[in-house]
């Protein structure tokens, strides 16, 4: 099911506006309402109507006062997404293409599961990370999003739920952009969607992936955060894996997996390894057993994903037997590993693919 909402991805001339509401974490909702002469419990009931009744109107938040609801309108922005496609597939998975405040345009994916319904996220216009199979990355990056504009994308897929009485309980940080590239937002972002008060999104909940920014890593670990932690690897030897991701230029392989250590001693939380198999290129036993080297004593999981044919890049298919073979032998080695089941197979569920189209079709 395709509903076309509007088909705009240009940038708006006027692209100023207030700072969206939704970036502010609880204790700086807190400062501002002492700031601006209101009591800080008033964060509380401002999280209340935000993130447990879901309005999209400042005036609904009955139990403020005239004059708050009207400082409230007057610094803050409330609705900062706006629906352009939701494409609904045979599996209930549901993929939004979201216009952004200065017509810039980003992606959700809500996928069920049988634990839940999880929504990956997207933290950037765009990705500078270049990785040779993305087609997010083909405009380059256009801009950071702000946390309130990943938050608020959680926000609107929980109120498409909410039709259904439905909830999110999980998110992943795995769509369009390299979340550590956005770091701070990303960081904010992380905390909002976590508060009790606010969607309480458990920590374990919580799934961020990077393709291997290394400072970051050990930044990220010194958080000491509860969240599930990816790297997406895709190549078990560097040189491939510079094939594949020119960020292992500026980060090697080795220099990746000693980060990927010191994540796992300073947190002690298992991280998870995604390798895209792509025909004929890494998803070979030999690649698999040299993989198993690499990870051998790491306290890890291995994620296989059989990655989709992107019309825009030269990768195709691994074929069924081919994956199992590959499973298998990293079974054999004792490593924890799973083959991804696939999402919205006959909508455009691949990463990028809906903003692909859209921006290939208004070039025409
Ligand atoms: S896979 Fe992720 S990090 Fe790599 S280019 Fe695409 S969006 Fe960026």
């Amino acid at each position: 099911m395709l509903e076309q909402l509007n088909t705009t991805e240009t940038k708006s001339e006027n692209d100023s506006k207030k700072t969206s509401i939704y970036s502010l974490q609880l204790q700086q909702l807190k400062d501002w309402l002492s700031e601006n002469g209101e009591k800080p419990f008033r964060a509380e009931q401002i999280y209340d109507w935000l993130y447990k009744k879901r309005i999209s109107t400042f005036e609904e938040m009955s139990n403020l006062s005239k004059s708050l609801r009207d400082k409230l309108s007057n610094h803050f922005e409330l609705t900062t997404l706006k629906t352009v496609i939701k494409q609904t597939s045979s599996d209930g998975t549901i993929k939004f293409l979201f216009e952004l405040f200065d017509g810039y345009s980003i992606e959700t994916v809500l996928m069920r599961h049988d634990y839940g319904n999880s929504v990956c996220v997207t933290t950037q216009v765009g990705c500078r990370i270049g990785c040779t199979f993305c087609a997010s990355t083909l405009g380059g990056l256009k801009r950071h999003l702000e946390a309130g504009e990943i938050v608020a994308q959680v926000v609107t897929v929980q109120q498409a739920l909410d039709e259904t009485d439905e909830r999110v309980s999980s998110v992943v940080i795995m769509g369009i952009g390299e979340p550590f590239d956005n770091y701070d937002n990303m960081l904010s972002f992380l905390k909002i969607i976590n508060y009790d008060t606010g969607l309480n999104i458990g920590a374990r909940h919580i799934t961020v992936s990077t393709s291997g920014i290394v400072p970051k890593i050990y930044q990220f670990a010194d958080e000491n955060m509860q969240i599930n932690f990816a790297i997406s690897l895709h190549a078990p030897n560097t040189e491939l894996r510079s094939r594949l991701m020119p960020i292992n230029k500026a980060y090697k392989l080795d220099d990746l997996m000693k980060a990927v250590r010191y994540y796992i001693d300073k947190t002690g939380r298992r991280i998870s390894f995604e390798y895209g198999l792509f025909g004929g290129v890494n998803d070979s036993v030999e690649h698999a057993e040299e993989l198993a080297v690499l990870l051998k004593g790491l306290k890890c999981h291995v994620n296989l994903i059989p990655v989709n044919y992107v019309p825009e890049r030269d990768y195709v298919r691994t074929p069924k037997d081919k994956i199992f073979a590959f499973e298998k032998a990293l079974k054999k080695h004792g490593i924890n590993v799973t083959i991804r089941r696939e999402h919205g197979h006959d909508i455009d569920a691949a990463c990028g693919q809906l903003r692909a189209k859209e921006r290939k079709e208004e070039t025409r």
